[in-house]
């Protein structure tokens, strides 16, 4: 099956007129149809034939929203999208002041094996492709009037590990950065990565712009390598090293995530561990306590023992904020709504 959503603008029109005799002008309309979540019953201009004929052949808009859930505190969305061949993966939209920010999935399911995680429970189902991941921009922005500038930051920090399905995570980037397209400033875009040292790296060789976030958790390797396996391939000190190379090379912001679990990473001694590992490096760490997945027997750290790892931090220099939780009447954490939609009607 043709995905149309995955071509950009010279590609789709390559491959519709040599296949479909149609014209230049009108591959261009399908394009901003595509950018608008427009299937191929809304794509009133061309005839009857050659709709029915490519509804045979492709898809269009790349997945559909089947199901909404909106938090009463803040108005933070969680969506699942289902891709064409019944596969479901999961997106949340949160809104700030300055605009609303769409974390998109990379891949159903996902390999990392990271223990707290629920993405990760039935191993990698398969990778999604460029225009899977962009469809989830298009069908969010199709929720508004304003199609195609509703989503205006993009994360891609929902299930997957984007580094581990490269080449279509960086087709994405170009789709939805091109100015043809949505025209999404790459500034706008964080990615966030378990430290896939080398793919990181070329990231900051392709001169990237966007914002690169490591899901750290542990300084020490021992002990990573018990909650994250990616540990056994690539050391802290290596992945810690790619990040302070991206800064070096792109001047961008970049993010320690640092996920409280229970009794497993949020001591005194940790606290110290991290300071010395990030010594010298321009680097902020985002706090956040563990979203409890049943599945793992895990527990987040209590809201007294946040602070205080906090305040180690403060004190030894390190900048760290608790990352904001929004939508927490609502919450299931990364993977989990998929997991329960799946146990509901799989
Ligand atoms: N694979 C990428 C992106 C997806 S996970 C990565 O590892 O960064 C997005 C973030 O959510 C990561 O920091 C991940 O470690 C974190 N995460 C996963 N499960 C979580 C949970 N149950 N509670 C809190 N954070 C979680």
């Amino acid at each position: 099956m043709v995905i149309l959503q995955d071509y950009n603008l010279t590609e789709l029109t390559e491959f519709l007129t040599s296949n479909y005799g149609v014209k230049p002008f009108v591959a261009r309309q399908i394009f901003q149809w595509l950018n608008r979540s427009v299937d191929f019953d809304g794509m009133t201009n061309l005839s009857k034939t050659l709709r029915e004929q490519l509804k045979t052949d492709c898809v269009a808009v790349a997945s559909r929203i089947v199901q909404t859930l909106t938090s009463e505190q803040d108005g933070t969305q969680k969506f699942l999208f289902e891709l064409f061949d019944g596969n479901v993966v999961e997106g949340v939209l949160m809104k700030y002041k300055y605009g609303n920010t769409l974390c998109v999935s990379s891949q159903v399911g996902c390999r990392m094996g990271c223990k707290f995680c629920a993405s990760t429970l039935g191993g990698l189902v398969r990778n999604l492709s460029a225009g899977e991941i962009l469809s989830q921009v298009t069908s969010v922005n199709a929720l508004s009037n304003d199609r195609e500038r509703y989503v205006t930051n993009i994360v891609l920090m929902g299930s997957g590990e984007p580094l581990d399905n490269f080449e279509n995570v960086v087709k994405f980037l170009q789709l939805v950065t091109s100015k043809d397209g949505l025209n999404v400033s790459e500034r706008n875009i964080s990615l966030s990565t378990c430290g896939i040292v080398p793919r990181m790296r070329q990231l900051a060789d392709m001169g990237c712009s966007l914002n690169l976030t490591l899901s750290l958790h542990n300084a020490d390797n021992e002990q990573r390598k018990s909650i994250m396996p990616v540990t056994n391939a690539y050391s802290v000190e290596e992945a810690v090293g790619a990040l302070r190379y991206y800064f070096n090379k792109t001047s961008r912001r970049v993010i320690v995530e640092y996920t409280l679990i229970d009794g497993v990473n949020d001591s005194h001694s940790h606290a110290l561990k991290l300071a010395s590992l990030l010594s010298g490096i321009t680097v902020h760490v985002n706090v956040i306590a563990l979203n409890p997945v049943k599945e793992t027997g895990l527990k987040g750290t209590r809201e007294a023992n946040v602070k205080k790892f906090l305040n180690y931090l403060s004190a030894l220099g390190v900048s760290a904020t608790r990352r904001r939780t929004m939508g927490q009447d609502i919450e299931g954490a990364c993977g989990q709504l998929r997991r329960r939609y799946l146990e509901q009607n799989g």
